[in-house]
Protein backbone atom coordinates (compact mmCIF):
# COMPACT_ATOMS: atom_id res chain seq x y z
CA UNK A 1 0.00 0.00 0.00
CA UNK A 2 2.94 2.63 1.01
CA UNK A 3 3.77 1.47 -2.52
CA UNK A 4 1.16 2.55 -4.10
CA UNK A 5 0.85 5.45 -2.33
CA UNK A 6 4.31 6.76 -3.59
CA UNK A 7 3.83 6.11 -7.22
CA UNK A 8 0.39 7.76 -7.39
CA UNK A 9 2.20 10.88 -5.75
CA UNK A 10 5.03 10.40 -8.41
CA UNK A 11 2.49 10.35 -10.79
CA UNK A 12 0.73 13.81 -9.94
CA UNK A 13 4.12 15.34 -9.38
CA UNK A 14 5.98 15.03 -12.24
CA UNK A 15 2.28 14.31 -14.79
CA UNK A 16 3.27 14.88 -18.06
CA UNK A 17 6.91 14.92 -17.55
CA UNK A 18 6.82 11.11 -17.74
CA UNK A 19 3.82 10.70 -19.01
CA UNK A 20 2.26 8.80 -16.34
CA UNK A 21 -1.44 9.28 -14.88
CA UNK A 22 -2.97 9.34 -11.83
CA UNK A 23 -6.18 7.05 -11.07
CA UNK A 24 -4.19 3.63 -12.26
CA UNK A 25 -7.57 1.95 -10.91
CA UNK A 26 -9.29 2.54 -13.40
CA UNK A 27 -6.78 2.31 -15.97
CA UNK A 28 -7.35 -0.52 -18.67
CA UNK A 29 -4.58 -2.30 -20.83
CA UNK A 30 -5.47 -1.94 -24.59
CA UNK A 31 -3.59 -4.71 -26.99
CA UNK A 32 -2.70 -3.42 -30.73
CA UNK A 33 -1.63 -6.35 -32.75
CA UNK A 34 2.02 -5.56 -35.25
CA UNK A 35 3.10 -8.32 -36.63
CA UNK A 36 2.48 -12.02 -36.26
CA UNK A 37 3.19 -13.22 -32.34
CA UNK A 38 4.42 -8.97 -31.94
CA UNK A 39 2.10 -6.35 -29.70
CA UNK A 40 2.32 -3.48 -28.11
CA UNK A 41 0.18 -2.97 -24.40
CA UNK A 42 -0.87 0.81 -23.73
CA UNK A 43 -2.29 1.42 -20.17
CA UNK A 44 -0.62 4.24 -18.22
CA UNK A 45 2.83 5.00 -18.66
CA UNK A 46 5.65 3.71 -21.11
CA UNK A 47 4.43 1.96 -23.74
CA UNK A 48 4.97 -2.18 -23.27
CA UNK A 49 6.00 -4.32 -26.16
CA UNK A 50 5.32 -8.12 -25.99
CA UNK A 51 6.20 -10.85 -28.17
CA UNK A 52 4.08 -14.47 -27.56
CA UNK A 53 5.12 -17.82 -29.52
CA UNK A 54 6.37 -21.32 -29.03
CA UNK A 55 9.30 -20.31 -27.26
CA UNK A 56 8.45 -17.46 -24.94
CA UNK A 57 6.72 -14.86 -23.67
CA UNK A 58 9.04 -11.72 -23.56
CA UNK A 59 8.07 -8.42 -22.72
CA UNK A 60 9.40 -4.96 -22.88
CA UNK A 61 9.09 -2.44 -20.13
CA UNK A 62 6.35 -3.05 -17.38
CA UNK A 63 4.77 0.46 -16.70
CA UNK A 64 3.26 0.57 -12.80
CA UNK A 65 3.43 -1.70 -10.21
CA UNK A 66 -0.23 -1.66 -9.92
CA UNK A 67 -1.07 -2.35 -13.50
CA UNK A 68 1.16 -5.93 -13.15
CA UNK A 69 -2.19 -7.80 -12.88
CA UNK A 70 -3.85 -6.24 -15.49
CA UNK A 71 -0.97 -6.51 -18.18
CA UNK A 72 -1.12 -10.10 -17.11
CA UNK A 73 -4.51 -10.54 -18.12
CA UNK A 74 -3.83 -8.68 -21.33
CA UNK A 75 -1.23 -11.13 -21.99
CA UNK A 76 -3.08 -14.64 -20.85
CA UNK A 77 -5.51 -13.29 -23.19
CA UNK A 78 -3.12 -14.19 -25.85
CA UNK A 79 -1.00 -17.08 -24.14
CA UNK A 80 -0.92 -19.62 -21.23
CA UNK A 81 2.43 -19.03 -20.92
CA UNK A 82 4.42 -17.44 -18.74
CA UNK A 83 6.32 -13.98 -18.78
CA UNK A 84 10.27 -15.57 -19.22
CA UNK A 85 12.06 -12.54 -20.26
CA UNK A 86 11.77 -8.48 -19.59
CA UNK A 87 13.61 -5.77 -21.47
CA UNK A 88 13.84 -2.38 -20.36
CA UNK A 89 14.05 0.53 -22.28
CA UNK A 90 16.09 2.52 -19.58
CA UNK A 91 15.33 3.16 -15.72
CA UNK A 92 12.62 5.54 -15.20
CA UNK A 93 9.87 4.03 -13.25
CA UNK A 94 6.86 4.32 -15.87
CA UNK A 95 8.70 1.45 -17.56
CA UNK A 96 10.34 -0.30 -14.93
CA UNK A 97 7.54 -0.03 -12.02
CA UNK A 98 6.09 -3.49 -12.53
CA UNK A 99 10.26 -5.22 -12.49
CA UNK A 100 9.58 -6.39 -9.09
CA UNK A 101 6.23 -8.39 -9.30
CA UNK A 102 7.56 -9.91 -12.70
CA UNK A 103 10.66 -10.57 -10.93
CA UNK A 104 9.25 -12.38 -8.18
CA UNK A 105 6.85 -14.07 -11.03
CA UNK A 106 10.34 -15.64 -12.23
CA UNK A 107 10.59 -13.30 -15.32
CA UNK A 108 14.42 -12.63 -16.16
CA UNK A 109 15.38 -9.01 -16.55
CA UNK A 110 17.59 -7.69 -18.86
CA UNK A 111 18.78 -3.99 -19.81
CA UNK A 112 21.77 -2.00 -20.17
CA UNK A 113 24.14 -1.88 -18.06
CA UNK A 114 23.66 1.85 -16.45
CA UNK A 115 19.91 0.94 -15.80
CA UNK A 116 21.37 -1.54 -13.29
CA UNK A 117 23.10 0.86 -11.79
CA UNK A 118 20.32 3.65 -11.35
CA UNK A 119 17.93 1.10 -10.31
CA UNK A 120 20.17 0.19 -7.52
CA UNK A 121 20.91 3.15 -6.15
CA UNK A 122 19.46 6.57 -5.56
CA UNK A 123 18.64 8.77 -8.67
CA UNK A 124 17.67 12.39 -8.53
CA UNK A 125 16.04 13.38 -11.58
CA UNK A 126 16.88 17.16 -11.21
CA UNK A 127 14.66 18.08 -14.43
CA UNK A 128 11.38 17.16 -12.16
CA UNK A 129 13.24 18.09 -8.78
CA UNK A 130 12.22 13.86 -8.26
CA UNK A 131 14.66 11.95 -5.99
CA UNK A 132 13.72 8.22 -6.34
CA UNK A 133 14.40 5.71 -4.02
CA UNK A 134 16.45 2.26 -5.08
CA UNK A 135 14.58 0.03 -6.57
CA UNK A 136 14.01 -3.39 -4.16
CA UNK A 137 16.59 -6.19 -5.47
CA UNK A 138 14.31 -8.54 -7.65
CA UNK A 139 13.28 -5.44 -9.74
CA UNK A 140 17.07 -4.66 -10.67
CA UNK A 141 17.89 -6.47 -14.18
CA UNK A 142 19.97 -9.79 -13.42
CA UNK A 143 21.45 -9.68 -17.49
CA UNK A 144 23.01 -6.40 -18.37
CA UNK A 145 24.82 -5.67 -21.14
CA UNK A 146 27.12 -2.99 -22.70
CA UNK A 147 26.31 -2.56 -26.36
CA UNK A 148 23.43 -5.07 -26.98
CA UNK A 149 22.34 -8.43 -27.78
CA UNK A 150 19.92 -10.47 -29.02
CA UNK A 151 17.29 -13.09 -28.34
CA UNK A 152 16.84 -16.09 -30.20
CA UNK A 153 12.71 -16.70 -29.65
CA UNK A 154 9.70 -17.47 -31.56
CA UNK A 155 11.27 -17.87 -34.63
CA UNK A 156 12.23 -13.92 -34.76
CA UNK A 157 15.62 -12.53 -33.86
CA UNK A 158 15.18 -9.65 -31.43
CA UNK A 159 17.91 -7.18 -31.53
CA UNK A 160 18.71 -5.06 -28.43
CA UNK A 161 21.11 -2.00 -29.43
CA UNK A 162 22.64 0.53 -26.87
CA UNK A 163 22.36 3.79 -28.05
CA UNK A 164 24.93 5.87 -26.08
CA UNK A 165 23.43 9.17 -23.89
CA UNK A 166 20.19 10.14 -25.43
CA UNK A 167 16.45 10.23 -23.53
CA UNK A 168 19.48 8.94 -20.63
CA UNK A 169 22.79 7.01 -20.36
CA UNK A 170 21.16 3.56 -20.27
CA UNK A 171 18.74 3.31 -23.27
CA UNK A 172 18.24 0.51 -25.16
CA UNK A 173 15.81 0.23 -29.05
CA UNK A 174 14.36 -3.21 -29.71
CA UNK A 175 13.84 -4.51 -33.09
CA UNK A 176 12.08 -7.67 -33.96
CA UNK A 177 13.75 -8.92 -37.41
CA UNK A 178 11.14 -11.02 -38.64
CA UNK A 179 8.44 -9.03 -37.49
CA UNK A 180 9.58 -5.80 -38.63
CA UNK A 181 8.79 -3.92 -35.52
CA UNK A 182 10.93 -1.21 -33.72
CA UNK A 183 10.01 -0.40 -29.86
CA UNK A 184 12.42 2.63 -28.98
CA UNK A 185 11.64 3.49 -25.59
CA UNK A 186 11.28 7.35 -24.78
CA UNK A 187 14.37 7.74 -27.11
CA UNK A 188 11.59 8.50 -29.29
CA UNK A 189 7.91 9.98 -28.43
CA UNK A 190 4.76 10.82 -30.18
CA UNK A 191 2.79 12.40 -27.10
CA UNK A 192 5.72 15.02 -26.94
CA UNK A 193 9.11 17.02 -27.59
CA UNK A 194 11.69 14.60 -25.64
CA UNK A 195 12.16 15.08 -22.28
CA UNK A 196 16.11 14.95 -22.14
CA UNK A 197 17.24 13.62 -19.22
CA UNK A 198 20.53 14.99 -18.21
CA UNK A 199 21.29 13.56 -14.73
CA UNK A 200 20.56 10.53 -15.95
CA UNK A 201 23.39 11.47 -18.77
CA UNK A 202 21.24 12.08 -21.58
CA UNK A 203 21.81 14.50 -24.18
CA UNK A 204 20.00 15.91 -27.13
CA UNK A 205 22.76 15.72 -29.34
CA UNK A 206 22.43 11.83 -28.66
CA UNK A 207 18.43 11.85 -28.67
CA UNK A 208 19.51 13.00 -32.55
CA UNK A 209 21.95 10.33 -32.88
CA UNK A 210 19.36 7.45 -31.64
CA UNK A 211 16.99 8.51 -34.42
CA UNK A 212 19.55 8.52 -37.22
CA UNK A 213 20.59 4.76 -35.59
CA UNK A 214 16.62 3.73 -35.55
CA UNK A 215 16.27 5.22 -39.29
CA UNK A 216 19.11 3.33 -40.60
CA UNK A 217 17.27 -0.31 -39.30
CA UNK A 218 14.01 0.54 -40.51
CA UNK A 219 12.02 0.68 -43.88
CA UNK A 220 8.82 2.14 -44.98
CA UNK A 221 6.74 -1.40 -43.60
CA UNK A 222 8.17 -1.43 -40.52
CA UNK A 223 5.86 -0.41 -37.19
CA UNK A 224 7.73 1.94 -34.67
CA UNK A 225 6.13 1.74 -31.14
CA UNK A 226 7.70 4.84 -29.27
CA UNK A 227 8.09 5.28 -25.43
CA UNK A 228 4.91 7.22 -25.51
CA UNK A 229 1.98 7.90 -27.85
CA UNK A 230 0.63 5.96 -30.53
CA UNK A 231 2.47 3.51 -32.77
CA UNK A 232 3.77 4.68 -36.22
CA UNK A 233 5.93 4.39 -38.64
CA UNK A 234 9.39 5.63 -40.52
CA UNK A 235 7.53 8.79 -41.90
CA UNK A 236 6.78 10.11 -38.13
CA UNK A 237 10.34 9.06 -37.08
CA UNK A 238 11.77 10.93 -39.60
CA UNK A 239 9.81 14.05 -39.30
CA UNK A 240 11.02 14.03 -35.45
CA UNK A 241 14.21 13.70 -36.49
CA UNK A 242 13.72 16.78 -38.79
CA UNK A 243 12.48 18.97 -35.90
CA UNK A 244 14.71 18.10 -33.48
CA UNK A 245 17.89 19.18 -36.03
CA UNK A 246 15.73 22.27 -36.29
CA UNK A 247 15.38 23.19 -33.10
CA UNK A 248 18.62 22.45 -31.85
CA UNK A 249 20.11 24.31 -35.04
CA UNK A 250 17.79 27.19 -33.89
CA UNK A 251 18.52 27.60 -29.84
CA UNK A 252 22.02 27.35 -31.13
CA UNK A 253 21.29 30.14 -33.12
CA UNK A 254 19.67 32.19 -30.37
CA UNK A 255 22.28 31.53 -27.21
CA UNK A 256 24.74 32.75 -29.59
CA UNK A 257 23.04 35.84 -30.63
CA UNK A 258 23.32 36.51 -26.92
CA UNK A 259 19.72 35.65 -25.90
CA UNK A 260 18.74 34.45 -22.44
CA UNK A 261 16.61 31.16 -21.69
CA UNK A 262 13.31 33.48 -21.23
CA UNK A 263 14.22 34.84 -24.28
CA UNK A 264 14.25 31.83 -26.20
CA UNK A 265 10.75 31.20 -24.55
CA UNK A 266 9.70 33.97 -25.42
CA UNK A 267 10.77 33.32 -28.91
CA UNK A 268 7.80 30.78 -29.11
CA UNK A 269 10.50 28.47 -31.35
CA UNK A 270 8.68 25.26 -30.84
CA UNK A 271 5.14 26.68 -31.37
CA UNK A 272 5.41 24.84 -35.06
CA UNK A 273 5.43 21.45 -33.89
CA UNK A 274 2.25 22.08 -30.95
CA UNK A 275 0.08 20.32 -33.29
CA UNK A 276 1.91 16.91 -33.70
CA UNK A 277 3.78 17.50 -30.55
CA UNK A 278 2.14 18.99 -27.77
CA UNK A 279 3.44 18.29 -24.28
CA UNK A 280 6.89 19.18 -22.75
CA UNK A 281 7.68 22.34 -24.67
CA UNK A 282 9.05 24.37 -21.55
CA UNK A 283 11.17 21.63 -20.78
CA UNK A 284 12.55 20.27 -23.93
CA UNK A 285 13.84 24.21 -24.06
CA UNK A 286 15.25 24.44 -20.93
CA UNK A 287 17.18 21.69 -21.43
CA UNK A 288 18.29 21.98 -24.95
CA UNK A 289 19.21 25.77 -23.53
CA UNK A 290 21.50 24.29 -21.23
CA UNK A 291 23.41 21.56 -22.64
CA UNK A 292 24.09 23.81 -26.15
CA UNK A 293 25.18 26.47 -23.70
CA UNK A 294 27.70 24.35 -21.99
CA UNK A 295 25.66 24.49 -18.64
ZN1 LIG B 1 11.75 7.85 -19.62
Amino acid sequence: MRRIIAVAAIVVASAPVLQAQAGLDTVQIRTQPLAPGVYALFGAGGNIGLAVGEDAVFVIDDQFAPLTPKILAAIAALTPKPVRFVVNTHWHFDHTGGNENLGLAGALIVAHDNVRKRMSTEQFIQAINRREPPSPKVAWPVVTFAEGLTFHLNGDDIHVTHVPNAHTDGDALIYFGAGNVLHMGDVFNMSGLPFVDRSSGGSLHGVIAAAERALAMVNDATRIVPGHGRVVGRAELQTWHTMLVALRDRIKAEIAAGRTVEQVLAAKVTDPYLKDWPAGHERFVRTAYQELSGQ
